[in-house]
């Protein structure tokens, strides 16, 4: 704390992103990063941007980039805003959608970054506790007062609600927007997006950084209503008027038309996920339901910080959080088969010369 700090500042209580280290022979299964590079035909823009063209600023409306993300959902550009990452899509539809003095609602097992905004734009919140099986209680984000945030699949958990219920939640907060965060949904069933014409208080949040690998460019985009856009937009435009620069414009136009190696990561992905998932129930572990590109795992005979500690010295990072309910879960990013071979085999030693705890 000090004397010069605003009001802001000192009530700020900062998000901590998973571990970044740069010791390459480490395993990373931390932060649900793509074991996949971009398509080839990202690199091949960013190097023709590169080529030129950094001497000037990017586009202030990146409608291109709108235009192809409209495409690919079926929309058009008045339905899409893009930014800097979806964290910083959140932290803008927090400030558009949210009011001081009234509570939003967020599941109280989920991403981490709701709290950290709620408390940097002073908006009172509502944790809801989740079903024992980590299901979303549906019922108890009906009629809120300041509006609903919860990721679809939720996150650590990787459960997925299905569109009727995210419809019921929909229906019953008609005078409030509900924002369901998808970074996850192209590794889930469906997406909400083909509710946005019926529902004008939908606004829906998604992400590069997962399944087109693009953690590293930063681009995050919402869809919804033209009116919840331009109020995006407004924000973005009196805040910073080139939020994406002219590598990352170029490098998620390339991500989005390259459907052919999309769907190819991603397929392999759930392929991985499966057999991983299978692989965990044979040495006992509770694996929950994922339709994302992680587990989330619990071994009643094992200390999940003990296993996540013991994974660590042997190279393998994966994500274990001090929370109350999930600190005996473990949550596993999915890379490519060589990596969770390589999981599995440390996992196996651990699990041999280590003791449990009958
Ligand atoms: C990864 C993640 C994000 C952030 O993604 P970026 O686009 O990289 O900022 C947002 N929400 C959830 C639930 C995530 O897991």
């Amino acid at each position: 704390m000090n004397k010069f700090w605003s009001e802001t500042v000192q009530r700020t209580e900062p998000y901590v992103p998973g571990e970044q280290l740069d010791d390459p022979t480490i395993i990373k299964l931390n932060t649900n990063e793509n074991p996949y590079p971009p398509s080839p035909k990202v690199t091949d823009a960013i190097s023709r941007e590169l080529d030129h063209k950094l001497n000037l600023y990017p586009s202030p409306t990146t409608d291109q980039l709108r235009n192809e993300i409209a495409t690919y959902h079926n929309l058009s550009k008045d339905h899409v805003f893009v930014g800097n990452g979806s964290d910083e899509v959140l932290a803008f539809s927090f400030m558009a959608f949210f009011e001081p003095g009234k509570p939003i609602r967020f599941p109280a097992i989920s991403y981490s970054f709701y709290p950290v905004y709620a408390k940097l734009f002073n908006i009172p919140y509502e944790e809801i506790i989740l079903n024992r099986d980590f299901t979303l209680p549906v019922e108890d984000f009906f009629q809120s007062e300041g509006g609903v945030i919860f990721p679809n699949p939720n996150a650590p958990t990787s459960v997925y609600l299905e569109l009727s219920g995210v419809i019921d939640i929909l229906e019953n907060n008609p005078n409030q927007i509900v924002i369901i965060d998808e970074a996850y949904i192209d590794f889930a069933t469906e997406s909400a997006a083909s509710l946005i014409h019926t529902y004008e208080n939908l606004l829906i949040v998604q992400t590069m950084s997962k399944s087109r690998s693009l953690a590293g460019l930063r681009v995050g985009f919402a869809m919804g209503n033209p009116n919840l856009i331009e109020a995006l937009i407004r924000i973005k435009d009196s805040f910073n008027s080139y939020t994406l620069d002219r590598l990352a414009i170029a490098g998620a136009e390339a991500a989005i038309k390259d459907t052919d190696y999309f769907t190819d990561t991603i397929e392999k992905v759930i392929h991985t996920r499966e057999w991983v998932t299978a692989e965990m129930k044979q040495r006992g572990f509770h694996v929950l339901p994922s339709q994302t590109n992680f587990i989330f795992a619990c071994h009643y005979n094992w200390i999940a910080e003990d296993l996540y500690t013991n994974l660590k010295k042997d190279g393998i990072l994966v994500r274990h959080f001090k929370k109350p309910s999930i600190d005996n879960y473990l949550r596993v990013t999915i890379g490519t088969d060589e990596n969770m071979e390589d999981f599995f085999k440390k996992l196996d030693k651990i699990m041999n010369t280590t003791k449990s705890r009958n």
